[in-house]
């Protein structure tokens, strides 16, 4: 088995990053049949005793199902992840509702990074056809003649070749280094003014110590903060928030106060002590958006998952949408019989605006997490759209819905929220016009006897209304 030539008759594919979405294409490849070696610059995981990522947990929904389902990992990760059917919305005086995901029966699930990695890496590891190379950092490669030179674990260089380089390293992708040498390759990366920092929530007296199949949020506009809850029944919350808000915090004593004017009810939660201690241990993190195209460098090379599309973690799509490439690059193979040439062309032609739908959605939803929710107009939107949802289901789709609980591209659900945004902000305009034409016509008709429609019969008319919205929406 030997990497170093392509001469054998499978073709070799190098995986380089054997992160999410390396280690499960890496099991997408393998089950075609190709040779498939991984190189990967961190050690094995598997035997690591600290596990850094890029957050402890993530949610996964039916996009990354999906593509686990073709590897026969679905139920393997599933069983160990929580459901979260709701967002748990927690305001400042301590009061909680829930603002449902979808339909019932609909839920994102709670799922530990380390732990899904590391299965990963298993199943990649039980195909005859892969190799996994642990320690090996890709330094560079070549467009020409597609070497690559790694940083091996003695620290030495290699030069490796391959029929095929797929490019999954992340964010500040190395493979990706090349492609902007190349002209008319476009690039963008945009870092937001928002850090966030990861603080545990341990159990209490034994049990979660909050409600735990929701996803919890504490939307304050500016910045906010989120749980997840983990299988052993802690929960990691993730504060977002302006770098130069967390440089206002510098002692204990400051990041009490804080928290005591925005996250009462977390302080007794996460603990004073652990909470002034914790907030130090890390500087908060920075978070970039990655937008480029093409996907494909000839028939040499491709970038994947965040190497392609890194996007910030405001919709919870990242990895969904690193997992959903593997899938469609796997559809193309099957339609395009192998031929890589083509493939990767169609793969940048059918990836590319899908991906771009995904991270400009995410930079949306980053303004809607935390600011919006707290608008009662824009509530009334989601019960309005969750029951339209119910009386016209293939019509209207809540945008989240969409994204979250189908696999209707992204660009696509992105047009159709516009579309359906317009159709229902008319009708609600009409609705408004016709029945304050409507109200003025049996004022006026009636203004002999006006004392007859009292303003308490009016009254209860509405909250009949307001209970019926809300019944219909649980
Ligand atoms: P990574 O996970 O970054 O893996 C890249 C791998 O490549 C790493 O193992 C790295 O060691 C390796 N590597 C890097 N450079 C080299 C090199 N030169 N040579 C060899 N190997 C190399 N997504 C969701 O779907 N749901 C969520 O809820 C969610 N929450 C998130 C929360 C936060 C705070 C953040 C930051 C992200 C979140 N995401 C979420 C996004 C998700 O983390 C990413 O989309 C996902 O990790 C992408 O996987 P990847 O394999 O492409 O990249």
């Amino acid at each position: 088995h030997t990497h170093e030539s392509s001469s054998s008759k499978r073709k070799v594919i190098a995986v380089v990053g054997g992160g999410l979405v390396g280690s499960l294409n890496a099991c997408f490849f393998a089950k075609r049949g190709f040779d498939v070696a991984v190189f990967e610059s961190r050690e094995d995981i598997r035997q690591a005793k600290v596990v850094r990522g890029r957050s402890i947990n993530l949610a996964l929904s039916h996009r990354g199902r999906q593509a686990l389902k073709h590897v026969g990992m679905e139920d393997k990760i599933v069983s160990k992840g929580i459901p979260m059917h709701a967002r748990m919305i927690h305001n400042t005086n301590g009061k909680r509702s829930p603002i449902p995901y979808g339909k019932k029966g609909q839920y994102i699930l709670s799922v530990d990074r380390a732990n899904l990695n590391k299965e990963l890496l298993a199943e990649a590891d039980t195909f005859p056809n892969t190799t996994l190379n642990f320690n090996h950092k890709l330094h560079d490669w070549s467009p020409k003649t597609g070497a690559m030179t790694f940083i091996g674990p003695d620290g030495q260089r290699k030069e490796l070749q391959a029929d095929l380089i797929v490019g999954c390293d992340g964010a500040f992708s190395a493979v990706r280094k090349q492609f902007l040498r190349q002209s008319r390759f476009n690039y963008s990366q945009t870092y937001i003014p928002h850090g966030y920092m990861e603080l545990t929530m341990p159990p209490k007296d034994g049990d979660f110590a909050m409600e735990p199949n929701y996803l919890h949020i504490w939307p304050r506009n500016t910045f906010m903060m989120i749980a997840l809850p983990n299988l052993d029944r802690t929960f990691t919350c993730t504060l977002f928030m302006p770098f130069e808000d967390f440089e206002k915090i510098r002692s204990g004593d400051e990041v009490i106060r804080f928290f005591q004017q925005y996250f009462p009810d977390s302080i007794p939660l996460i603990g004073v002590e652990a909470l002034k201690q914790d907030f130090f241990r890390l500087p908060a993190q920075a978070m970039v958006s990655v937008k480029c195209s093409p996907y494909h460098l000839f028939d040499k090379c491709v970038l994947m998952g965040d190497a392609a599309h890194a996007v910030v973690p405001f919709y919870g799509q990242g990895m969904n949408a690193g997992f959903e490439d593997c899938l469609v690059i796997n559809e193309i193979m099957d339609q395009l019989d192998e031929n890589i040439a083509a493939v990767l062309q169609e793969y940048t032609r059918v990836r590319v605006p899908d991906d771009h739908a995904i991270a400009d959605l995410a930079m949306y939803n980053y303004v809607e997490m935390r600011a919006h929710v707290n608008s009662k107009y824009f509530l009334f939107r989601k019960y309005l759209d969750n029951i339209l949802h119910v009386i016209m289901p293939k019509t209207i789709v809540p945008l989240y819905t969409m994204v979250t609980f189908t696999r209707t591209r992204y660009h696509e659900a992105v047009n159709r929220w516009h579309w359906q945004d317009k159709v229902i902000t008319r009708g609600l305009w009409v609705c408004g016009v016709v029945s304050a034409a409507g109200g003025m016509y049996v004022l006026v008709r009636n203004s002999h006897k006006l004392p007859s429609i009292s303003a308490e019969h009016l009254w209860t008319r509405i909250l009949a209304l307001k209970r019926f919205l809300k019944c219909s929406c649980k």
